[in-house]
């Protein structure tokens, strides 16, 4: 342990709450949770965690990381009948962009995805972290951090109901509305630089119960693309009902009711999934979220940052939900505060500030290419997100059909291996070569490849012919 010191604070008690306490745990005689949303004893809902209603895909990176961070913890996920995919592609559906991924092959590599519930996620690491012995999480909101000016350090926080509760670090787990700006400017600060990205998503999901058997896929991911402004997920949870999610991009307004959804369905999803999805006996109401834009504050970048006090989780980076990376990206900001933690000379913000804007910056980038130039958010773009934009359209047009680059964006997406989206020389070669034998094939007349016509339901039959090289 490299520093000693007693207490430490965290505002908010969901998942990056929870992940910074347990970390805290190992470096503080003392961590304090405040929580001001009533926290359920056991998996439910909560009315502060709006999304947690709506698909909530947990990556392969995350489900790692959280893992250790809290051992045991995917044994239990599926002790408690998360269903668990082990290099099962069969069990994947996936569109990006307006391709569908040949994910049909055997992987070359182990490929283990957890579908947890976001509640049942959370309430497992909650419990987890609630049980550790210096952790205390109490339902109490902040109303404030207390700033000491003279020393320009953050000395504890001040509760809702007044009460001053000193700590030597807070961490700020607020979620994306966070007022860590703002406060930051009333101690004479300036606020973080930003960038956004005008994603203008709009969520509509309907849990549902599907008759057994209909399905052997357990994630079911269709996209948007340039052509198809709207998009679907659909997840089967550890209680045996599904979520399904569908959605528009850049603005366009999702699906208003159940049959709207399974009409988007017909469209965008091979037809034995639409028909279960049809088959499904709605639980509950349709539900709706929006989320108009995605947000990097770049706490990083200022010339002067308080000391004891770091933004933690979705207050510094809200991703495109559609990506699913949240959770997995406030996992992976853990490990960057466990390693500045570990530092004990550094100044701790400035470390751990430039270590999560490490980690954020190609997952923002790839992301913001892919708002911009294939799902046509609107705002300015630098000039080489559209080629950049345009090679990754021929990457995926190319993985539908060779289960060697279907694996490698699988992992890739799934943030294991790298966070960077950027496919080596080797498989460039490779995309060329497919696509250039594919287009000589079509021009040839010899046979069209389903995948590559503008239909926009590719045949999953004829990918599950596709041949492994
Ligand atoms: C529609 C939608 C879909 C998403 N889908 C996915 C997905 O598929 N996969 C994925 O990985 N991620 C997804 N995410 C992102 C994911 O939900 C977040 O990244 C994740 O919850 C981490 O957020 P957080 O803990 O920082 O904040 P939040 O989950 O927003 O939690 C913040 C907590 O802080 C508490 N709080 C706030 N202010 C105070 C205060 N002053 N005092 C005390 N408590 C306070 C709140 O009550 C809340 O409990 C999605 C997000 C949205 C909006």
């Amino acid at each position: 342990m490299g520093r000693s010191a007693n207490h430490a604070v965290v505002i908010g008690a969901s998942i990056a709450g929870m992940c910074a306490a347990r970390v805290l745990s190992d470096f503080f005689d003392r961590v304090t949770v405040y929580e001001r949303d009533e926290l359920p004893s056991a998996p439910a809902q909560r009315s502060a965690v709006p999304q947690g209603r709506h698909l909530h895909l947990l990556l392969a990176r995350g489900a790692q990381e959280l893992e250790t961070l809290f051992p045991g913890l995917l044994d239990d996920m599926v002790a408690a009948g998360v269903p668990v995919l082990r290099n099962r592609p069969d069990c994947i559906h996936f569109g990006a962009a307006g391709h569908v991924l040949g994910t049909t092959g055997r992987l070359h590599e182990e490929f283990t995805a957890y579908v947890p519930s976001r509640p049942h996620l959370e309430w497992q690491i909650r419990r987890r972290t609630a049980a550790l012995p210096n952790v205390t999480v109490t339902p109490a909101g902040v109303a404030e951090p207390a700033f000491d000016a003279v020393s320009e350090r953050v000395t504890g926080v001040r509760l809702d109901s007044g009460e001053e509760v000193r700590a030597d670090l807070v961490v700020d787990a607020a979620g994306r509305g966070t007022r860590l700006p703002v406060w930051l400017q009333q101690w004479g600060f300036d606020r973080p630089p930003e960038d956004t990205v005008e994603v203008g998503i709009g969520y509509a999901t309907q849990h549902l119960r599907i008759p057994d058997g209909l399905i052997t896929e357990r994630v079911v991911v269709a996209g948007a693309s340039a052509q198809q402004p709207r998009g679907l997920g659909l997840l089967c949870y550890e209680d045996g009902s599904w979520v399904l999610t569908t959605f528009g991009v850049a603005r366009t307004e999702p699906p208003q009711d159940f049959a709207a959804m399974c009409a988007l369905a017909d469209e965008i999803v091979p037809s034995h999934i639409a028909a279960a999805i049809r088959r499904g006996e709605p639980i509950g109401d349709v539900a709706f979220h929006k989320f108009p834009v995605s947000r990097w504050r770049r706490y990083h970048k200022m010339a002067r940052f308080p000391a004891g006090i770091l933004p933690f989780g979705d207050a510094v980076a809200s991703f495109n939900p559609t990506f699913g990376q949240g959770m997995t990206m406030t996992s992976i900001q853990a490990g960057r505060l466990r390693r500045a933690l570990r530092s004990p000379d550094a100044d701790l913000a400035a470390d751990f500030n430039s270590a999560v804007a490490k980690s954020t910056y190609p997952v923002w980038t790839m992301n913001a290419i892919g708002d911009l130039v294939l799902h046509q958010a609107p705002g300015p773009a630098p000039w080489w997100y559209r080629p950049v934009g345009g090679l990754f359209d021929q990457f995926l047009g190319a993985a539908e059909t060779d289960p060697v680059l279907a694996e490698w964006f699988l992992r890739r997406f799934s943030l294991l291996d790298s966070l960077y989206l950027v496919p080596p020389m080797r498989l460039v070669g490779r995309t060329i070569a497919h696509n250039a034998r594919l287009w000589l094939t079509e021009r040839s007349g010899k046979a069209t490849s389903p995948q590559r016509g503008r239909d926009p339901v590719p045949g999953r039959s004829d990918q599950r012919r596709a041949p492994r090289p």
